[in-house]
């Protein structure tokens, strides 16, 4: 087999990360789109971790069908059951189980013995091919498991129908060439090996999760697990797009393929620091802002009199758009659709129509309109279309003699207009406290930054805000070429997710 599987677990380890909060519909877009990348497995969701996981799994489901759709348990009944509940209708269903295998795990954490896990990790395996054929069984912690004990455990599953394998460096500990040994020396002893997909996950703590999952695929491994800007606990786990575009980049050494359409990595990418609200660093391989970027005078001679002189991939083989034509006042529908098309966007005709409007009156604030601009519109008209409630009017006044003021008009999900004022220390704290007045939800704000999305005094601002209620948190957005409108409408959308939570919508 020469190509590499590549099982995306945005949805499960990504969405884990610290103030990660997807909602529901959030999970399902970028399912969607995970899709149209090309992905061959997305993990969905850990189906028994909470209600609204279950029911974003069983969603994706029945929306998405091309690739296989995984779902996570732990090895225990309940767990397989309920996964198989949430992905029993995809078209090819995956169960997930894990044990953990190291000394340190079962010492500390299971409190059970080898024997025991072995038994009850063969056990799971086989509850889970009860219902479906497709199983990848993980022995969590594998990297700091005994060999013989990580060959036994592995042999066991397969026998009991295991169809992948998957060597999680839960803790990211391992070095690359260690961990390439530790994959040979699974090929060597595991007997039944042949019988199973070998599958990688690798963790970043130590900056070597991509490196770490090449080196295993060095080593024969077919399953890479990964996630899209490389998101997931703690530092996270090997990113997506930069073992995909090594692999390709490097055909001439890995000569191995993958079934990813790479014109979709910026897309993907985007969509995902858009929803989930990690931004992604600058300086990030790949996807990163700089990352086509030439700044030496030698460099950027050389890349325009042949590109190939600095660059190693060509932009548009990840997506980034070709032209870098700027709309303006007087673009039309006509030019705005197309520009839409070109950035992957496919809006109904309601939607265009709200994009359109905000575009024209961005339009006359802005002389140039870029493409990052049109995605913080549509991202802002999305964000709008299922309030609670909706930010109609806001005055703020502030300096260093006066006492920072604001007023601020809600309409109320009955169409009312509310309105109320606060002071505060800054404006966007009177702000804030006017909108609580109004919105009376008790919450605390666990994160507020701001950044300008493009460059120019005219630029606009997008507020991130996360607050925190009842131990989950809610993240919140907003974009305005007014930092303080921003910072409003990014608190009221928090608020809104969290209001939408409390329903059940979540
Ligand atoms: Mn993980």
């Amino acid at each position: 087999m020469d190509r590499v599987i590549i099982f995306d677990t945005t949805l499960r380890d990504g969405e884990q990360a610290a103030g990660g909060s997807l909602n529901i519909k959030e999970k399902l877009d970028i399912a969607k789109q995970l899709e149209k990348l090309g992905v061959d497995v997305i993990e969905a969701g850990f189906p028994i971790s909470s209600p609204g996981d279950f029911e974003a799994v069983k969603l994706i489901v029945q929306e998405v069908r091309n690739p296989i759709i995984c779902g996570l348990a732990r090895a225990n009944p309940k767990d397989i059951d309920r996964a198989w509940e949430a992905i029993k209708e995809a078209a090819h269903p995956r169960i997930h189980v894990f044990v953990s295998s190291s000394d340190i795990h079962l010492m500390h954490g299971m409190k059970k013995s080898r024997e025991e896990i072995l038994q009850l990790a063969g056990d799971m395996v086989a509850r889970a091919k009860s219902y479906t054929d497709d199983i990848e069984f993980s022995p969590m912690d594998a990297s700091r498991t005994e060999l013989a004990y990580l060959y036994q455990i592995l042999e066991v599953t397969i026998d009991a129908g295991a169809t992948t394998v998957n060597i999680p460096d839960t803790v990211g500990y391992a070095i690359p060439d260690e961990f390439g040994r530790l994959i040979k020396g699974i090929f060597q002893n595991v007997p039944n090996i042949d019988k199973a997909v070998v599958s990688v996950h690798c963790h970043n703590d130590l900056g070597l999760a991509v490196a770490n999952s090449l080196e295993a695929v060095k080593q024969g491994v077919r399953q890479v697990e990964c996630t899209i800007n490389g998101i997931g606990e703690r530092a996270g786990n090997a990113s997506l797009e930069e073992i995909v575009m090594t692999i390709k980049t490097r055909g001439d050494l890995f000569k191995l393929t993958t079934n990813i359409d790479t014109r979709q990595i910026y897309r993907t990418s985007r969509l995902v620091s858009e929803l989930t609200g990690f931004s992604v660093q600058s300086n990030k391989a790949i996807v990163g802002a700089n990352a086509f970027r030439h700044e030496s005078g030698i460099h950027q001679d050389g890349v325009i009199k042949m590109p190939i002189t600095f660059e190693i991939i060509d932009p548009k083989t990840i997506g980034i758009p070709a032209s870098s034509l700027v709309l303006g006042k007087l673009s039309g529908r006509h030019a705005l659709r197309e520009r839409l098309a070109e950035l992957g966007y496919s809006l109904n005709e309601e939607d265009f129509n709200r994009v359109f409007q905000a575009f024209k009156q961005l339009a006359d604030k802005k002389k140039e309109v870029t493409d990052r601009d049109i995605e913080s519109l549509v991202a802002e008209e999305q964000r709008t279309v299922s309030e609670v409630y909706h930010l109609d009017r806001l005055q703020v006044s502030c300096g260093d003699r006066g006492i920072p003021t604001a007023s601020v008009v809600l309409i109320s999900p009955d169409g009312q207009a509310l309105a109320d004022a606060a002071l505060g220390t800054g404006p966007v704290d009177a702000t804030f406290k006017a909108i609580d007045k109004i919105v009376g939800v008790p919450n605390v704000l666990a994160e507020f930054s701001i950044k300008s999305i493009t460059e120019g005094i005219d630029a606009i601002g997008e507020v991130l805000v996360r607050i925190e209620s009842d131990d989950i948190t809610y993240t919140g957005r907003g974009a305005d070429t007014d930092i303080i409108i921003a910072s409003a409408k990014a608190y009221i959308n928090a608020l809104n997710r969290l209001l939408a939570a409390r329903r059940g919508t979540r």
